[in-house]
């Protein structure tokens, strides 16, 4: 008998180990008219149906795949550390293909007709028993398609809806901070953490941070996320300034929380409260943000510099700005946008592009920070173009903000 605890351990264990670049693929494949069979050739031949199928999947995996029977006819297959959807996609067609052969068992030949559901982790959530439920449902899509496999798909969620779960989230405490590492170049020493925001909706999953943002900027509760944002960073900044780290703190803001009435006063106010020093805290606004209404945004952003915050623009070089007209304007550093660093390797002009806004800029006294680093070539290359600090998985990824205070005081 199936033990259904065991299976979603089994399930939970390699969840754990899924991460958005190597993400596993929860499969469900199911035969379909098995009863048209069992009435033919008899129900022992279903029954045999059944063992020839698993061996067939077996055999169709990968090594570290694991195929799970939770039906006469259905399995549940984990495919870990895939490339992307894509390559979830290749491997249902590869078991629809294999199971759908004709398979030989106790000297009968019978060919199943298999349909394929499939569910992403960490992307269609996390929890192992909504996953599978996932990947089932996308097998009912399945059934109507032209492909034999179908990908979860997340239904429409009705925006006011998840505006009133965000709002009760925030006041219940359940949104949380990660903290990326942020070094400096040349000796790679952690000076400080870009604080990112996550919501694991209870329903929908892990819902990305770009989303929710827009959700509560339009649904007007943009001030009271950014106030719990900067409440929550303080407390680690301030938890790791009293171990000795002298580390600083980096926090989106996005423009419309800037000017929520009386946000300055409250950040003003928080730093207090915490007893941190201004410069210890920096803000990032994209640069699109802050060029569609540059006046009143650089008014707000010069009253909090006037209190010592610090001010980067982010995704630089994603907009229309130019570096000589920044100089106008209330701010300290510039990160470059990951998508000019992604290239720089493989592509001169990308290399070109990033060394002139890092001489610019320097000429401009703003500090330059490299953000989204992955590897170690890219590294070689900001530095030698004489880039301030860098950000990136190479560096570190974004972790739970309570493990990475910890490890940092442990160091
Ligand atoms: P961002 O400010 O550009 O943040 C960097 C994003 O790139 C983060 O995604 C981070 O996880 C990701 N990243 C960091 N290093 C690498 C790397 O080496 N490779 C790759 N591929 N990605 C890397 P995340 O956390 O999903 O955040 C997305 C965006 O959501 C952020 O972009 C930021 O604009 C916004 N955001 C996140 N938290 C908040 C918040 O609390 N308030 C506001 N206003 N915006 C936020
Ligand atoms: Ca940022
Ligand atoms: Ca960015």
């Amino acid at each position: 008998m199936l033990n259904r605890a065991a299976v979603l351990a089994d399930v939970a264990a390699r969840v754990r180990q899924a991460s958005p670049d190597a993400p596993l693929g929860v499969l469900v494949l199911r035969a379909q008219r098995v009863r048209d069979i069992e009435l033919t050739l008899g129900y022992a031949a279903g029954e045999a149906l059944g063992h020839a199928m698993q061996d067939a999947l077996e055999a169709a995996v990968r090594p570290g795949d694991r195929v799970i029977r939770i039906g006469a006819h259905d399995f549940l297959v984990l495919l870990p550390a895939l490339r992307g959807r894509s390559h979830a996609a290749l491997g249902a067609a590869k078991f629809v293909r294999a199971l759908q052969q004709p398979l030989d068992f106790d000297g009968q030949r019978a060919q199943p007709i298999v349909v394929a559901g499939i569910a992403m982790a960490p992307e269609d959530g996390e929890d192992p028993e909504l996953l599978c439920r996932r990947a089932d449902r996308a097998c009912d899509d399945a059934m109507h398609g032209v492909e034999r496999y179908a990908f979860w798909t997340a239904p429409p969620i009705p925006l006011d809806t998840l505006h009133d779960d965000l709002r009760a989230a925030i006041a219940d405490n359940r949104l949380s901070v990660h903290l990326q590492p942020v070094a400096v170049l040349p000796d790679r020493v952690i000076h400080g953490y870009e604080a990112l925001s996550r919501w694991t909706h209870p329903r929908l999953g892990r819902i990305p941070p770009d989303v929710f943002i827009g959700v509560a900027e339009r649904g007007g509760t943009i001030g009271e996320l950014t106030r719990w944002n900067v409440n929550v960073a303080l407390r680690h900044l301030a938890t790791l300034r009293a171990s000795g780290k002298p580390v600083r703190i980096s926090i989106n803001l996005s423009a419309v929380a800037l000017q929520v009435p009386g946000f300055v006063d409250q950040v003003l106010d928080l730093l207090r409260l915490w007893n941190v020093p201004g410069d210890a805290l920096v803000f990032e606004i994209t640069e699109s943000a802050l060029m569609r209404d540059v006046e009143r945004c650089s008014h707000l952003l010069a009253q909090l510099r006037a209190g010592g915050v610090r001010i980067a623009i982010d995704d630089f070089g994603t907009g229309y700005s130019s570096l000589a007209y920044l100089r106008q304007l209330p701010v300290d550093a510039i990160k470059i946008d990951r998508s000019f660093i992604r290239d720089m390797v493989g592509d001169l002009r990308a290399r070109r592009i990033v060394g002139t806004m890092i001489e610019l800029a320097h000429d401009l006294d703003l500090v330059v920070v490299a953000e989204g680093i992955e590897d170690e070539a890219t590294l070689a290359l900001l530095q030698d173009a004489g880039c301030d600090a860098v950000q990136g998985y190479l560096i570190g990824r974004p972790a739970l903000a309570d493990d990475v205070v910890q490890r940092a005081q442990a160091r």
